[in-house]
This record gives C-alpha cells, structure tokens and sequence, in this order.
C-alpha cells in the first residue's frame, strides 16, 4: 500500500503490524484537511484486538533485533533516511492537506528527520559498557548497556513527521522494537508513513507496528500497553493533561515513561540585543506551524529602551506572513488543526482585551486560520500572560521591562521548563542569565526551537523527562551489571 494523498479521492488506510498491512475488519474514520474540511483519507479504527496483536508482533521481533549486528541495523537507518529525502515532495504534499503544515514547516521537519536517521545509524557502534573495578581480589564487573524490550509510542499530530521519527527511531536505533499509537487527528503523518518508509527499507516485520483508532478510542489502546509485561516503556509526545492520566496508569503498572510534552518558551531582548535579528527569530519561534509546536514562544520580555522599535519591526513582519492554504508554496502560515484550537486562541485574545490589553495585530479568524497575533500591555491577570497553560495557537504577548532580574524572575514563573531565549550582543550576561533558566534548553541569540537533529531536546518541569539525539541512550536502554568471581 501507498498512502499518497489525492484530494477528493480518499485514501484507506490501514494498521500495519508484524510486517503486513492488516485488518480490513475494523471500522474506519474520517481524516480531513484543516483548511477545506475535505476527506482526505479514511483510517482504520483499531482498538484492544490490533493493539494486542501489534504488542506481540514487537515482542517476538524484539530478540533478533536486540541482537542485529550494528553494521545491519546502520544500513537499514541510512536506507530510510534516503527514501525520506526521495519523497521529499511527496511528504510535504501530506503533511500540507492533513495537518495545515506550511511547505517550510514541512521541510524543515523532513531534513530534520533524514539528518536524524542518518545520526542514529552509527549508534549501534557505540560503546556497549564499561568495567568497574572491584574491591574483591579475583572478581572482575561490567556494566552492559541493554535494550529495554517493547518501547510503546504515543506520536502527536503537530510537528507530526518529525515527532513520529524520534519516537520510532531512537527505541529502535539502540536495540528495541516499537509498537506506535499515531494521533487521531494525523495518523499517516505521525506514523503510518513511517511504517511505509521502515518497510521500504527493509526494517524486519514486527520491530515496527502502527495502530490507528477512531477520536475518543484511544484508551483501548493504550490499556493493553500498560497491562501487557512486554511494555517496558511508555514513551509519549503530547500534552501534559493527557501526561498526566498515563503517568498515574505507569505508576499502577510500574513503566518507565519518556514524555515531551508543551512549554512556555519565553525570550528576553536584553537592551543590546540585535534588534532585526531578534524579530526574525522571534517571528520563527513565535509562529512557526502557526504557534503549534511545543517549542514556540510565548511571551517575549523587552528591554523597554528597545520596546517600541523592536515591536513595530516585528508587526510589519509579522503583518507580511504570507496566510492561506499551505499547499501554496508561499503560504507561511496555514489553518489549526481543529476548532477547539480557534476557540482556544480566541477565548484568551478577548479575555487578554477586555481587561485592557492592546492589540498590535491580528485577533481575527476565517474557518481554521486563525490570524498571527500579538498582543502588548497585557494585565498581569490575563490567563494568555501568566505562562500558567500554553496557548497552543499563533498568540504572542510582548512586555516590556525595566529591571532584567524581574523579567527573568517573571519569565520563570511557570510549570513549564521546555526552552527559553536570550537576546544580547554580550556573551557574558547572556550566559549569567542562561546558566540560571530552569528550562532544559537555552539559546542565546536564536530562536527557542530546536533545529538540528544531533541537540539533545526535552524538558524539565511540567514539559517532560528525557532527550532525543544521543542522550536518548539513557531513555531506552538500562545498565546490566556482572560480576565474575575466580571461586
Ligand atoms: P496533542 O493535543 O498535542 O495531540 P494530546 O495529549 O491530546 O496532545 O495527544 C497526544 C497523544 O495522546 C495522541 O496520540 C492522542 O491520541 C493520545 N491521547 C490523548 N488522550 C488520551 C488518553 N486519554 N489515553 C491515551 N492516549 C491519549
């Protein structure tokens, strides 16, 4: 099967498990385009029977694929990194009409996810352990590094290409096999495309299985991966709400969870900062896939001295965002993913502008496009300005400041320790203030989003626990010590 997307002429879709494109037993449900409200494909509606099936199929490859020799598994990985940049074009085509990915959104994502299958190739090299020395005379000890088993996977649908990757490829990369949940609302782009490209490439059957399921079904699913004892880890993309009821069900069943979840993301322009180079990172990291990604930020805290040069140059960007269908090439910013996200974004611009706040551009909706939006001189109370909840959507409040420590006192002030920015010309005070962010990624002068496959992304905080790149190493593998004494 191939899972090109025709508009108007929609594609079936199906699990695929243990190697096979299976199941024309189960139901199906609608996938439509953001923009247009077109079927773009049916899929199918798993739920306990494919999931235990999907389980077993990864527990049964799970021995010889834990025992792959690392020049085998280097060439599978580099073979799917190379069909990923083949159907570049392809890609961008699905990511547009089912999830109101911009064309630089999706390309973006796509030499992030070939770059990172490229990295993970040689992971299989690595050193495999260490020898502790032991204060018994005649005993030697060895630390292995082991895979955990089945790594089961919950794949989101923003960012959804590239967050289906880490969350396949970085279990599998040191020796696990994986069982993936794709988000309902993407369920080719978060996972089933994957399926396609690892089959293509030859990954054997069963190291790699996707169970689709209808809004609302995703419980009976995910049940049968906390009950099932090949689980040994829950490793979920998503929001922190729905973090929550899964850590409690790992908590009962005693599973190892990896979790990347939302952030706050503030940026502090320090009064030296660049101030074009500023806006243009602060439009990227603001409004990237329409303020849809995790990474985006939220709030910007200007030095006032710079505050109404560094606020007129980002509105007239800002103002100039190409918006439409994001299968125009041009398009930068595209529609949200559904109208509960419109809704969202729009309860808090009218809560922020009934108590007083000023609206700098934006504020208004067509269908799902919901219009870049900033917002300054925004009441402490407003629920868009306390960094309390994200705001999943293109919102962006500015505020200026006097004294530096109770901006970044202000821009801590949050559950969330995602990323966070630092604008200044001065390397010194960038570091004093970077050293102290309690975000599990700082830049200074770049935009709060991640942008290269080998930096060890995650959160602390409300934003999750665990990195992808190599550190991942730590999420998905444990340490087996043996000891061999002389008698
Ligand atoms: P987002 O809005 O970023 O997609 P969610 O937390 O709603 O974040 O979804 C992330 C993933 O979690 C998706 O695969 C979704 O289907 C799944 N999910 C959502 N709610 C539940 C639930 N109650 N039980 C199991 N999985 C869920």
């Amino acid at each position: 099967m191939t899972i090109t997307v025709e508009q108007g002429s929609a594609t079936v879709t199906t699990h695929f498990i243990n190697g096979e494109w299976t199941d024309a037993e189960s139901p199906t449900f609608a996938v439509t385009n953001p923009f247009n409200g077109e079927v773009v494909a049916e899929a199918a509606a798993g739920g306990r029977r494919e999931a235990e099936a999907a389980v077993a199929a990864a527990a049964a490859a799970y021995p010889a694929w834990a025992a792959l020799a690392p020049g085998e598994r280097q060439r599978l990985f580099l073979k799917a990194a190379d069909i990923v940049d083949r159907r570049h074009e392809e890609l961008v085509e699905l990511m547009a009409v089912e999830g109101g990915a911009s064309r630089a959104f999706s390309s973006f994502q796509i030499r992030l996810s070939s770059a990172m299958l490229r990295q993970a190739a040689g992971w299989g090299y690595l050193p495999a352990g260490d020898v502790i020395r032991s204060d018994i005379p005649g005993r030697t000890a060895t630390v292995t590094r082991k895979p955990l088993g089945v790594v089961a996977g919950f794949t989101p649908w923003n960012g959804a290409f590239y967050l289906a990757w880490r969350t396949f490829l970085l279990p599998l990369a040191f020796g696990n096999t994986t069982v993936i949940k794709p988000s309902e609302l993407a369920p080719m782009s978060a996972g089933l495309v994957h399926a396609e490209i690892l089959e293509e490439a030859g990954f054997p059957a069963g190291t790699f299985n996707v169970v689709t399921h209808a809004p609302g079904e995703a419980a009976a699913i995910s049940d049968v991966f906390f009950e099932s004892p090949a689980v040994r880890c829950i490793n979920f993309t998503g929001s922190d709400k729905t973090a929550r009821i899964l850590g409690a069900q790992a908590g009962r069943a005693l599973k190892r969870m990896v979790l990347e979840l939302g952030g706050f993301n503030p940026v502090i322009l320090l009064d030296d900062a660049d101030i074009d180079e500023s806006i243009k990172a602060v439009t990227f990291g603001a409004f990237l896939h329409q303020g849809q990604v995790c990474m985006n930020s939220r709030k910007i805290y200007v030095d006032r001295s710079i505050h109404d040069e560094f606020v007129a140059g980002l509105t007239a960007r800002v103002k100039s965002l190409k918006i439409g269908d994001p299968r125009d090439p041009e398009v930068i910013i595209g529609p949200l993913i559904n109208e509960r996200a419109v809704q969202q974004i729009d309860e808090r611009v009218q809560d922020a502008l009934n108590r007083g706040a000023t609206l700098e551009t934006g504020g208004h909706s067509d269908g799902l496009i919901y219009e870049p939006t900033i917002l300054t001189h925004v009441p402490a109370d407003a629920i868009c300005t306390t960094g309390a909840d994200e705001t999943f959507g293109p919102l962006l409040v500015i505020e200026a400041f006097d004294d530096v420590e109770t901006a970044f006192r202000a821009a801590q002030d949050t559950p969330y320790g995602l990323s966070a920015s630092i604008m200044t010309r001065d390397r010194s005070r960038g570091l004093d203030l970077a050293e102290r962010f309690d975000t599990g990624i700082v830049h200074i002068n770049a935009p709060t989003m991640a942008s290269e496959a080998a930096l060890p992304v995650g959160g602390v905080k409300d934003s999750g626990w665990g990195r992808s790149g190599l550190y991942a190493i730590e999420d998905f593998t444990e340490l087996r010590l043996t000891t061999v004494s002389s008698k």
